[in-house]
């Protein structure tokens, strides 16, 4: 058996870089630049403003004011795409809208808001002045000659990727092609006599072929041209017909055939064209890979192809496509990282041990509380396809593992970036705030316990202005930050309390990752300031006020008459005091199922 890294090596040591083509930059998506490309213009190609408003001298607007107004003449106006045919002298300006040049004489933009034209335009007011409501400095509002590119600058450099944003600026550059790394064509084969094409009714014994299409779309994913080679038989002549008509690809890539069956026959068939290793490769699933070169083939002159032989099970000859042809077509195209990105997750459930090969396995990654979690997608069997579908990353377990528990740290390689799947969960959290002695802390020892008996798993957090309760003097976990530890951590066996040193008092938002994403609520008691749902605990004896301003809050808690006349100014939740369990209803409707 050999590792999935000496097999990669070995294949790459076969794969070239392609050579150069020029085409138009907008073909040129995902390919590697293989030149240097300057400028011979700047961009902007002259000064010009940022904003629709008014042109001026700077100097014009000393101590304006919104009170104190100066009035310049407007002597013209100026569109994007047309060029001043006035100069701006003392004392003047010049309406001029965003991407047009600033013309000879000004050296600030005074945006429209700033004016008073707002005021003159709907009363038809006298438009040959402007009045100035705001001090403006010298360059205001003024895009600069050559502020993103000068001429005779190294804009793009050879070796980069094109993504969007470098072929909009070949584009600013007014360059309609490029000079790219040519994409590989990828000759596909899939090999069986059970396969039928997916345009055939299904027959007995028959199975559709899937591996070609998998296959087909991977390699344009990642930046290939697929040559669909059709269905090979279980046939010498068959395969050799078939495979004859790839020969002018850069690579062949089959699936199926490869393993020890009466008709795995592939590797017999290219055998007898080129050099071919078959490997055990170290991994599950996937074991079976072939990889060679073919170097003749009846009736063509010489050319060496490099094959990969993939396995037909649709799951390994994904997978393996993923490890093995992926890097292979981007080394080909120029590319430098050929590695999939891969994250650090929280696997959520047991894998058991993997008999000494490394293990990819299908999981579902989600991101809650800036943590990556891992979910494997059921049933891992080679031949479920749908359990890709499922996925969007693979779980790697190494080869010295004895397997994996729930809650333990893998790395997952991404099949799809994370984003794609969004955040799965956003905790709920509502705020309990309320004047000092107003009852919060009652409240929400009540609404915790309303919660328990409704199934919830709750957090609560409750702001200190003192010190910590559990750092007192003398206590271990004091004595360890006296020390100098940041962060100090007293764990249980069925508690965890973690102490750690800030240099600021933490948003909700900083505190959220640290409490993590296993709550249905979390309850805040005070935070007044911060931005989530809140409900205001109001006692009559403490004033009729309240502490936070209505519009801020969700509801209000009192002791007071009900009908307060704020509450119904803003149409505000009125609940009384006691009355927990509707409290815990509103929360339930309004915020509970509102976020899952
Ligand atoms: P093989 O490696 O040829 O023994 O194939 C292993 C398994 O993969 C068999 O169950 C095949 O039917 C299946 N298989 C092979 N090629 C394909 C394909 N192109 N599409 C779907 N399944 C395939
Ligand atoms: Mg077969």
């Amino acid at each position: 058996m050999i590792s999935v890294e000496e097999a990669l090596e070995k294949i790459l040591g076969y794969v070239e870089v392609l050579k150069p083509e020029r085409k138009p930059i907008l073909d040129c998506l995902g390919q590697v630049l293989a030149e240097d490309v300057y400028s011979t213009i700047d961009i902007p190609p002259l000064d010009n403003s940022a904003m629709d408003g008014y042109a001026l001298r700077a100097e014009d607007t000393r101590g304006a004011s919104e009170s104190s107004p100066r009035h310049l003449v407007v002597v013209g106006e100026i569109a994007a795409g047309s060029m001043p045919t006035k100069e701006v002298k003392p004392g003047t300006a010049i309406r001029i809208m965003t991407g047009a040049p600033l013309p000879e004489g000004a050296d600030a933009v005074v945006r429209f808001e700033d004016t008073d034209e707002g005021s003159r335009r709907p009363s038809r007011g006298d438009l040959s002045h402007i009045g100035i409501l705001c001090q403006a400095k010298k360059g205001l509002n003024v895009r600069c000659r050559g502020e993103d590119i000068a001429r005779g600058d190294l804009i793009l450099k050879k070796g980069q990727v094109l993504r969007p944003q470098e072929i909009g600026v070949l584009a600013s550059l007014g360059h309609s092609t490029a000079l790219v790394i040519r994409r590989p064509i990828v000759a596909i084969l899939a090999t069986g006599d059970e396969l039928i094409g997916v345009d055939q009714p299904l027959a007995p014994g028959k199975i559709y072929d899937s591996n070609t299409y998998t296959i087909a779309a991977e390699v344009s994913r990642y930046g290939g041209i697929p040559k669909i080679l059709g269905i090979g038989r279980d046939s010498v002549q068959s395969l050799t017909e078939k495979i004859d008509e790839g020969l002018d690809a850069d690579m062949l890539i089959t699936s199926g055939g490869v393993s020890k069956g009466d008709y795995d026959i592939v590797k017999d068939v290219l055998a007898e064209h080129g050099e071919i290793s078959f490997w055990t490769v170290c991994m599950k699933p996937g074991k079976p890979l072939a990889f060679g070169i073919i170097k003749k083939m009846a009736g063509r002159k010489k050319r060496k192809v490099p094959h990969l032989g993939l396995p037909g099970n649709p799951v390994s000859s994904m997978i393996t496509f993923e490890q093995f042809a992926r890097p292979a077509i981007l080394k080909m195209m120029g590319r430098k990282m050929l590695a999939k990105p891969a994250i650090r997750a929280i696997i959520k459930n047991d894998i058991a041990d993997n008999d000494g090969r490394r293990l990819f396995v299908r999981v579902m990654v989600t991101r809650r509380g800036g943590q990556y979690y891992a979910y494997v997608t059921g049933p891992q069997g080679s031949g479920i396809l749908t359990s890709m579908v499922k996925a969007n990353g693979l779980a790697i377990i190494p080869e010295s593992s004895q397997g994996v528990k729930a809650g333990d740290m893998v790395e997952v390689q991404m099949l799809d970036w994370v984003e794609e799947q969004g955040e799965a969960k956003t905790v709920p959290i509502v705020s309990i705030a309320g004047k000092s002695e107003s009852g919060k802390t009652v409240l929400m020892e009540q609404l915790i316990a309303e919660f328990k008996k409704r199934g919830y798993k709750i957090a609560a957090v409750k702001h200190s202005h003192g010190g910590m309760e559990i750092d007192h003097q003398g206590k271990d976990s004091w004595r360890f930050s006296q020390a100098g530890s940041d962060a100090v951590c007293v764990s249980s066996p069925d508690k965890l309390a973690v102490i750690k040193n800030v240099d600021h008092d933490l948003s909700i938002e900083e505190i959220l990752p640290i409490i993590g994403p296993e709550f249905d609520i979390i309850l805040f008691e005070g935070f007044k300031k911060s931005r989530m749902p809140k409900i205001e605990v109001h006692r009559k004896e403490l004033g009729s006020d309240l502490l936070c301003s209505p519009e801020e809050l969700s509801a209000i808690v009192t002791d007071g008459s009900l009908d307060t006349p704020i509450a119904d100014s803003c149409k505000l939740s009125v609940f009384r005091w006691g009355d927990t369990v509707a409290v815990a209803d509103f929360i339930e409707k309004n915020f509970v199922g509102a976020a899952s």
